[in-house]
């Protein structure tokens, strides 16, 4: 463990921490498995009685001694059974930023090889397939050979205005899929002149952050900006809100960046989509990285009313008090039954809404969410944003 890994904000903020469990009293880690340990205020804890083991300044402001082998252990562990959702961090009253002190923790774990083996794994796929999955990055593109209606092209332009950026996950999972299918259809519909980028699109990088391998982001940065360039595109759509946020944080702004929901927002009050009407009540969650994490929350919910015939009932916590539905922070990665049991809870006050479909605006909630309706049996459509708009212009109920 190094304090290099901490700024000196840090290091005061966690001296600030009073005590009071609000931030365990929110997280979905917590809840799910009953382990108070996964708190933030005991993850706070752990970290202060290792940080004591440093000499000078960090002994001086922490005192004491630090943990017992098997108790770094545990901690290391631990460190990653979280879904970085930020519900800490909102209602954390003294603004501490533990968001970015969980990367640095993460971070810190894998430069002192506490981390879980798992990180090799992450390692090794970025650095050897350029994608989470170790999948063949040649075929990050193939999903559009199941559509019947794609151009001859493929959506694979020398040059074009925007570029889509798909996503490991839209790319990769077939659940997800439906939603770069969708929004092609969408910009066609739209008269958009766009293009997507191949296997010349990398990796956004998040899964590096969220594994504690910040260091290896440039050369994904790097990549990527230049693939853009090379299509002498202005703009870049994201449906992946972590895809969205990494650019926006992360990147260096050499291009006017959306998340898909402002972006058919923008289409929608430019009267340029035909929205037939639909007889479906929805509920709306709002995806940790939107929400919380870009401020978006209106957005979504325009484009949902917008629709003709459709109705919005509200989650019990929504908008920055909306739960994660587990898919975050390479929690299914780590610990698979943590995730699961977060997404259990999410259905269920799913479920208590009443809604026929539940709507997100990210691949990964639409993953996490349908693969667990799928597998219990829970009866509820599952959908993105960009699939509802996408019905609503063909008109279909189902
Ligand atoms: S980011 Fe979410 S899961 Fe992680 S400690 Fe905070 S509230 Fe819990
Ligand atoms: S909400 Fe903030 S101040 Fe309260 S226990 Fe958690 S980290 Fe400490």
């Amino acid at each position: 463990m190094s304090k290099r890994d901490y700024t000196l904000k840090q290091m005061i903020e966690m001296k600030a921490c009073t005590q009071c469990r609000l931030c365990a009293e929110v997280c979905p880690a917590v809840s799910a498995s009953g382990e108070g340990m996964l708190s933030a205020l005991s993850r706070m804890k752990g970290l202060r009685q290792y940080l004591k083991r440093r000499p000078a300044l960090l002994r001086r402001l922490f005192g004491e001694a630090g943990l017992s082998e098997e108790a770094q252990k545990k901690f290391g562990d631990d460190v990653f059974r979280c879904t970085l959702c930020g519900n800490c961090q909102e209602v954390c009253p003294v603004g501490i930023g533990l968001k970015d002190l969980w990367l640095s923790l993460r971070t810190d774990m894998v430069r002192s090889g506490a981390g879980p083996a798992k990180i090799k794994t992450i390692r090794d796929n970025l650095s050897e397939s350029r994608n989470v999955f170790a999948e063949d990055n040649a075929e990050r593109a193939d999903w559009v050979d199941g559509m019947r209606d794609a151009p001859e092209d493929r959506y694979l332009r020398d040059k074009a205005e925007v570029v889509y950026f798909t996503g490991c996950v839209s790319a990769y999972y077939p659940v997800a899929q439906r939603i770069p299918m969708d929004l092609v259809r969408i910009f066609d519909a739209g008269a958009i002149d766009f293009t997507l980028m191949g296997e010349d699109e990398w990796c956004c990088g998040f899964p590096l952050l969220g594994a504690g391998l910040g260091e290896m982001l440039g050369s994904f940065v790097e990549h990527n900006i230049d693939a853009v360039l090379r299509k002498g595109a202005k703009k870049i759509v994201f449906a992946c809100p972590s895809c969205y946020r990494m650019w926006r944080e992360y990147y260096p702004r050499r291009f006017e960046i959306f998340h898909a929901s402002e972006f058919l927002l923008q289409l929608v009050r430019e009267n340029r989509l035909p929205l037939k009407p639909l007889q479906l009540t929805v509920t709306y969650h709002d995806p940790c990285d939107l929400g919380r994490g870009a401020g978006f929350f209106d957005q979504p919910r325009e484009v949902i009313r917008a629709i003709p015939g459709v109705k919005l009932v509200e989650l019990g916590h929504s908008r920055e008090k909306c739960r994660c539905c587990g898919g975050g922070g390479n929690l299914e990665m780590f610990d698979p039954a943590l995730s699961s049991a977060i997404t259990a809870q999410k259905m269920e006050e799913v479920m208590a809404t009443g809604a026929q479909a539940v709507v997100s605006a990210c691949q990964q909630c639409v993953r996490t969410m349908t693969t667990y309706a799928k597998r219990k049996g829970v009866p509820i459509e599952v959908m993105d944003l960009v699939q509802l708009v996408h019905k609503s212009i063909v008109g279909q109920t189902s």
